[in-house]
């Protein structure tokens, strides 16, 4: 019998325990327990609901190109609880010169696929868009370092887009530079278009064509569920055995004698295995007493701490769509801001609004000093400033999240690659989670799944 610790009880750790009980039941000579440190499962995904407001402390849905979310909803028996994000009506904005300008339709991240809203839009110059026409005529081939996104973006498309939609974009989705994260790990899939055809534009018109070839709909661009993320976390518990799920755990791990030895408030047991599913600086802590130079590495990945700021209005005129990305260069605190009420249904009661705010420290470096109300005065000054916002809400909720975004830096692939051969040194340990192999929630549930694959397969 394989005696497996699952460390860390987010979305990575909590789809590593389904994985090791869904191979039990079949037959694999597993036991797994799993180690959490705080008073509640799920991380970072947490759903709150006050007066029929749905409240995401965390991430609000996930992309639904990346299928392993949506697998895992259908195995939980909860595929009937996934919701689309309201497309139809999918308008997203951009702050230039403290104007809201509209993303223009076709473009796709930052590839232009339409001529007519790229030749009228305000959101860029003269200059640039003739850099977008030309880029349809760049020749295949690919830098052979990685780099970042700006330099990347910046090849095909020149400043401005860097400055106006993949800063933002990228601020939006990880809190971060995009001048310092990694092309190859943050947009693997343009890397690629690069390779095959130059030109990012004539790579995604292909992708198009074959698209509309074989009949397939495109899907909704995000994924949520009902009643808010955390029905996801509550299915996956609901199917796990409660003695095998400890809270308020703080571990330690030492390794003698080919066992790994985890003490915790619980118990001091040896395993054969240990999954670790923590951010990386709770990994380097762990492993510094057994792999020193391990704990070097991943103490080497760099965090950003975020907060969201949710505030809830019996109404308000706001423009249509879904919300709007802040470039650093506005000179504001606030990364973006969701129009929670348009991008999905039944979030609101009739006729509400719902705003999510979305700082980071990556602006704003002492974030997290600041209190609740500073925040949401914050977050109210700058809606009135950009949206002339005036309203009162009728009540705002405030979410922190400390340490709680990886930041892929300029050659993160390479690093994760040598963690893994250190790895491959240390029979029996294994780490999953969202500081290695993407972000995303999709990213962390396949991540889980292929460590828990090579620890159900392997003798060690
Ligand atoms: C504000 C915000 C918005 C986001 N929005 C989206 C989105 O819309 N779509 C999307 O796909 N992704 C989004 N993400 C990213 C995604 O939610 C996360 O990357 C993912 O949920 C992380 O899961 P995880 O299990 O790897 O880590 P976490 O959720 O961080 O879980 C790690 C767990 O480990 C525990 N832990 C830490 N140290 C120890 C220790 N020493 N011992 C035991 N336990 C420990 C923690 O308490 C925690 O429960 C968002 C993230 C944030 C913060």
């Amino acid at each position: 019998m394989k005696r497996v610790a699952v460390v860390g009880g987010g979305i990575a750790g909590l789809s590593a325990a389904y994985y090791l009980e869904k191979a039990k039941r079949n037959g694999a000579p597993v036991k797994w327990t799993l180690f959490e440190k705080s008073d509640r499962l799920g991380g970072v995904i947490r759903t709150e609901h006050r007066d029929g407001f749905v409240l995401e402390a965390g991430p609000d849905s996930f992309l639904t190109i990346k299928p392993d979310a949506s697998q895992l909803s259908q195995e939980l028996g909860i595929a009937d609880q996934l919701i689309p994000s309201n497309d139809f009506q999918r308008k997203t904005y951009i702050l230039v010169k403290g104007k809201l300008v509209q993303i223009p339709e076709g473009l796709e991240f930052m590839v232009p696929t339409r001529v007519l809203p790229m030749v009228t839009t305000r959101l860029f110059s003269f200059g640039t868009k003739l850099r977008m026409a030309a880029e349809r005529f760049a020749k295949a081939g690919t830098q052979d370092k990685d780099e970042s996104v700006a330099d990347f973006v910046r090849r095909h498309f020149g400043q401005e887009m860097v400055d106006r939609v993949a800063e933002p974009l990228l601020a939006g989705v990880y809190g971060g530079n995009a001048d310092r994260l990694s092309v190859r790990a943050v947009l693997p899939r343009f890397v690629e278009m690069e390779r095959e055809h130059g030109s990012l534009v004539r790579a995604t018109l292909q992708a198009h064509k074959t698209r509309i070839k074989s009949g397939t709909a495109r899907p909704p661009l995000f994924t949520s569920m009902k009643q808010g993320m955390q029905q996801m976390v509550d299915a996956l518990v609901a199917k796990l055995p409660a003695s095998s799920l400890l809270l308020q755990q703080t571990v330690s791990l030492l390794r003698s004698n080919d066992t790994w030895h985890l003490s915790s408030d619980a118990s001091a047991s040896g395993f054969d295995a240990v999954l670790l599913a923590v951010p990386a600086p709770a990994a380097a802590g762990l492993v510094w007493q057994t792999q020193p130079q391990l704990s070097a590495m991943l103490g080497k990945i760099q965090y950003t701490s975020s907060v969201a700021v949710l505030l809830a209005y019996d109404k308000a005129g706001l423009p249509p769509g879904f919300g709007f990305l802040v470039p650093g260069a506005e000179g504001r605190k606030m990364l973006a801001c969701t129009f929670v009420h348009k991008k999905f249904s039944d979030r609101v009661p009739d006729g509400a609004v719902l705003l999510r705010c979305f700082f980071s420290s990556s602006r704003v470096p002492d974030l997290l000093s600041f209190s609740d109300e500073a925040l949401q005065e914050l977050a109210r000054k700058e809606l009135k400033e950009i949206l002339g916002l005036n309203e009162q809400p009728r009540f705002a909720r405030t979410f922190r999240w400390d340490v709680a975004m990886p930041q892929y830096e300029v050659g993160h692939l390479e690093r994760v690659a040598q963690m893994e051969s250190m790895l491959a040194g240390l029979p029996g340990l294994h780490m999953t989670g969202n500081s290695f192999y993407g972000i995303g929630v999709p990213d962390c549930i396949k991540s889980a799944r292929q460590a828990v694959d090579r620890i159900v397969g392997s003798s060690s």
